[in-house]
């Protein structure tokens, strides 16, 4: 249905986009999951032909976004980032414009809208300039706009961002239902929201595909692996000192703790690995008490953070395109094992640390087992 190929897009010397190759089959929701700056938008802009790529290639049902763009763009309903409203129209005058612009045959326009804003919810604000709408509704008429005409492809740039939880919860609920019948792509830099709505998820970070699969599947990686969460009472230098003495150790992330004199540290080892013990004695041995450690496995909200912040390590989550992960990566994972010597802040970007990731973690959790449940609070 979509075919994209090899794309690049680059501003000035800066790589927006790096190398994308993904197909979007009929009938599913799919997301597009990535820190903000990762490239979505970019991507949605060239797929739907609002923006040139560098390089690549986009088939839209067959036809090429380049050569045959109306053809190309008949086939989608677009809301991108900053939804192309015209603030001194009213609600309906704004749609029938759009209808217009859509080639929505006359005789069938003026039903076809009613259908639309009832099913967006709108009706009740047809006569309403849209400069005086909330956010909310200012965001269902672009989603009116993106649906009107019934598009085959509907593609929706972070369709929920700025609205309230209620709002969240509608709008997600409309594109399950668009989901029956269209095929969906969304962005988001929220992860509980696009495994809460999409079939198939692709996670982009820094331009690239680092991984993409179901959310189940991608839960699934997260088996391979587990979390030892801890507060120990110490220098952060002395902490670092006896944790890099524990081998079993794979990645190690620093936090100022709450308590006070204290670090807290986000430890992962091998899903086969329990360190919990040589920790203790360790740090006892150092006069550093653990004075809270917790052990769970890594939950979907973990792996995403630990793809997008260093995508070198997506090798193993890879699952479609081989062809995502290159040398360049491979050395921004070996540079990421260093932070575990190293002991520097913690190694998490900002976008991605965005307060916007917590409110919904505990959705993400993967089903405890019953290991991390009975044995994980000491
Ligand atoms: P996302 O939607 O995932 O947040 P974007 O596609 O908007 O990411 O941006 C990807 C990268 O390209 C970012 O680093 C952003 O700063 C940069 N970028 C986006 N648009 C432009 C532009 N018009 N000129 C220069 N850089 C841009
Ligand atoms: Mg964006």
């Amino acid at each position: 249905m979509i075919e994209v190929k090899n794309l690049v897009k680059r501003y000035g010397d800066h790589l927006a986009v790096n190398r994308l190759n993904f197909t979007v089959e009929e009938g599913q929701i799919y997301g597009f999951l990535g820190p903000n700056g990762a490239g979505k938008s970019t991507t949605m802009n060239i797929i739907t032909g609002y923006l040139a790529a560098t390089e690549g290639e986009v088939t839209i049902n067959g036809h090429n976004i380049l050569e045959e763009p109306e053809e190309a763009k008949k086939c989608i309903g677009y809301l991108p980032e900053i939804p192309p409203l015209y603030m001194d129209m009213t609600v309906l005058e704004y749609l029938k414009f759009a209808a217009e612009l859509k080639k929505i045959p006359k005789e069938k326009r003026e039903k076809h809208i009613k259908e639309i804003m009832s099913l967006v919810k709108i009706t009740d604000m047809k006569n309403r300039l849209i400069k005086n709408l909330s956010k909310g509704y200012r965001q269902r008429v672009g989603l009116a706009q993106a649906i009107l005409g019934y598009p085959p492809i509907i593609i929706l740039d972070e369709p929920t961002v700025g609205l309230d939880p209620k709002q969240i919860i509608e709008i997600r609920d409309l594109i399950k239902s668009l989901g029956k019948k269209h095929t969906v792509i969304l962005s988001s830099h929220i992860l509980s929201e696009v495994s809460a709505v999409c079939d198939y998820v692709m996670i982009i970070a820094n331009g690239r595909l680092v991984a993409s699969d179901t959310p189940d599947n991608l839960s699934k990686l997260t088996l391979g692996s587990n979390t030892v969460e801890a507060s120990i009472k110490g220098t952060r230098n002395t902490v670092v000192k006896i944790l890099n003495q524990i081998e079993e150790i794979q990645n190690i992330k620093y936090k100022d703790s709450e308590l006070p004199g204290c670090v807290d540290v986000t430890i992962t080892t091998a899903k086969d690995k329990d360190i919990r013990e040589e920790l203790f004695y360790k740090m006892a041995g150092a006069r550093c008490p653990i004075l809270h450690i917790n052990s769970s496995t890594m939950s979907l909200e973990d792996i995403f953070l630990q793809l997008t912040e260093n995508p070198g390590k997506a090798e193993k989550a890879k699952t479609e395109t081989p062809q995502a992960i290159s040398a360049e990566e491979s050395e921004a994972a070996q540079a990421g094992e260093s932070e575990k010597v190293s002991g520097e802040d913690e190694n998490v970007p900002e976008e991605a640390a965005e307060d916007e990731m917590s409110p919904e973690k505990g959705m993400e959790k993967v089903s405890g087992s019953g290991k991390s449940n009975e044995e994980g609070e000491q």
